[in-house]
């Protein structure tokens, strides 16, 4: 049997990016803690499809899914209402929609910039002030901010990212200071080098994967799945004394030079 400080059993979930990648596992971890989950993505066929295997897997009372772009205020706080009527008041929300854009600063364009920060750092201001109302107002609930190793360290030709992911630990620690009181725990999770679509590409690049598995104590690539036992400790009452900490989930990469 689970340990009870670990039971998400009937608390709704909001997973924004959860179509795919990182957040689908994330989903997936807290549903089989007992979360009931609300699924998100801005494709309606990839986010459908996700929906039905989760419903599948967990059975449709306890799994929905809203569709809108993280970026649009509007959308934002009309899909938080959505989420809401549908599955009920969010218990946890797990701000992980992102996206990587890899051109070195002097040839980034304003707009690319932009779209990542957008995308990257203001989604989780967005998403995170619609569901804390709600939450402030329950006195309860718990926020996870996926951040990076990128958080902490640079790399040549992806500085937006690396901008935007730093922001997300100093807005964890933001959102710290003003919701702690109302008994949420605002925490981020820092995931290293995972395979996922967004690095396929550089898992196929021979010498930048072998560069990778040298540079990482655990000399391997994260798997989504690795991520699964963070995510629900932080969203479990079993993390409920943990405050604006961000959580390096990377093998040991940002321990050794
Ligand atoms: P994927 O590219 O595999 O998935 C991205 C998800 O975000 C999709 O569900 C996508 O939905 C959604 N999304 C992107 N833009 C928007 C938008 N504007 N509005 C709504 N949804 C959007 O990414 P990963 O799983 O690799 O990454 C997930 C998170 O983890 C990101 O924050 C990333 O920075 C972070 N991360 C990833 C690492 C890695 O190695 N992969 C390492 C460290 C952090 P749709 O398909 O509908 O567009």
């Amino acid at each position: 049997m689970s340990h009870p400080l670990f039971d998400l059993t009937g608390r709704v979930a909001l997973v924004t990016g959860s179509s795919r990648g990182i957040g689908r596992e994330i989903a997936a971890g807290l549903a089989e803690a007992g979360a009931t989950l609300v699924l998100h993505g801005r494709d309606r066929d990839r986010l459908e499809a996700t929906r039905a295997q989760f419903a599948a897997d967990f059975g449709e009372d306890r799994i929905s899914a809203v569709a809108f772009d993280v970026t649009d205020p509007d959308q934002v706080s009309a899909g938080v209402a959505e989420a809401e009527r549908v599955a009920g008041p969010i218990a946890i929300l797990v701000n992980n929609a992102g996206v990587q854009h890899r051109v070195p600063l002097l040839d980034l364009e304003l707009a690319d910039w932009q779209r990542v920060i957008d995308t990257d750092l203001t989604s989780a201001f967005l998403v995170g002030r619609a569901v804390a109302r709600g939450m402030i107002e329950r006195g309860r609930g718990k926020i996870i901010n996926i951040a990076s190793v990128q958080t902490d360290l640079a790399r040549a030709s992806i500085g937006a990212y690396t901008a935007a992911k730093g922001g997300i630990r100093n807005l964890t620690r933001a959102m710290t200071v003003e919701w702690a009181e109302h008994d949420i725990q605002i925490n981020a999770i820092a995931p290293g080098y995972i395979h996922t679509e967004m690095t396929q590409r550089l898992v196929d690049d021979e010498e930048f994967n072998s560069w990778i598995v040298g540079r990482t104590p655990a000399r391997r690539w994260g798997r989504t799945a690795d991520l699964k036992g963070p995510a629900v400790w932080l969203a479990s009452d079993a993390s409920d004394f943990v405050n604006g900490q961000v959580v390096f989930i990377d093998g040991g990469m940002t321990v050794v030079v």
